[in-house]
């Protein structure tokens, strides 16, 4: 039986991109939540300009007061070299480096070209290495660009094959507006992990065209061994207005462990948390496994009764 970790994305990735504002307490109680269901990998904050991600700008406050568990990493996003310092700073356990694959969204996202926000990457890491901290790399937009269209697979690949030689921890390819297609991702994350084994390959999918657990699988068949997942499926996308969030971790834990994966995840767990996200928010979530409950019912069970 197969293990595969589900790194926790929803208090960054989620979050950033909902309209609704976190409190920090609530962000707290969010990871609070998702490390009692099993998560022990999540994304709890990006160093990013305040003034451009508002949902972000407690950032040191989240990391003063992250709930701390043995065995638990908290990672914390950045996009250029000073974001790295603040996340180093506020004592983040991992740091997550983000480049694309496309200049058009590097260069609105990040304010650099894609060989830039490469090079940045490298920098991220070698610096985390250098205070004895792990640093992964996330290649964004690696399946599709909102302004430049079509992605070459071959120059994501040739950009992982760099991005390994800094050191990272892995190396994720991103469906940052999501709109991928299996047969893609099994094309692309088979060419990915031969580039940089013995790296392992995480992926991060977005289900805006609703192909994010079919993604899921196929990444997984083809080599993949780490899933990006937001609990309930919150989120969006900046550059797609009507856009869903990422791929849901309940969703993609129910796909997984009912076809015999292990992720080390609570389905009741998630389900009751996933509730908690939608009252908080005052707005069902995306995901599908909150409301229809688990199978064979369990404790949780549906939640229209
Ligand atoms: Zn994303």
């Amino acid at each position: 039986m197969a293990n595969v970790q589900i790194v926790e994305v929803g208090p960054r990735d989620g979050l950033q991109n909902e309209s609704v504002l976190f409190t920090t307490s609530q962000k707290l109680e969010f990871l609070g939540r998702v490390i009692d269901a099993g998560a022990r990998r999540v994304e709890a904050a990006s160093f990013v300009n305040p003034k451009l991600v508002p949902q972000m700008a407690d950032a040191e406050a989240v990391a003063a007061g992250l709930p701390r568990r043995a065995g638990v990493t908290f990672i914390g996003l950045v996009l250029n070299k000073r974001g790295a310092l603040r996340a180093l700073e506020a004592g983040m356990d991992e740091l997550g480096a983000v480049c694309a694959a496309s200049d058009g969204f590097a260069l609105r996202n990040q304010g650099m070209t894609s060989d830039a926000s490469l090079a940045m990457c490298c920098e991220v890491v070698r610096l985390a290495r250098g205070q004895a901290h792990p640093a992964q790399i996330t290649i964004s937009t690696a399946f599709g660009c909102p302004f430049d269209g079509e992605v070459d697979p071959s120059r994501v690949v040739e950009m992982a094959r760099l991005a390994a030689a800094s050191g990272p921890v892995e190396i994720a390819i991103a469906d940052t507006i999501g709109v991928a297609s299996p047969g893609e991702v099994s094309a692309l994350v088979e060419r990915v992990a031969a580039a940089i084994r013995p790296l392992p390959v995480r992926v991060h999918f977005h289900n805006t065209r609703n192909t994010g657990l079919a993604n899921v699988w196929a990444a997984l068949h083809a080599g993949a061994q780490i899933v990006d997942a937001s609990l309930g499926g919150i989120g969006g996308c900046p550059f797609a207005p009507r856009a869903t969030g990422n791929v849901p971790t309940e969703d993609v834990a129910y796909m997984l462990e009912r076809s015999g994966y292990r992720t080390g995840l609570d389905l009741d767990s998630l389900i009751a948390s996933a509730r908690w996200l939608a009252g908080v928010m005052g707005r069902d979530v995306p995901g599908m496994l909150s409301r229809a409950g688990v199978f064979p019912k369990q404790s949780a069970g549906p939640a229209i009764a």
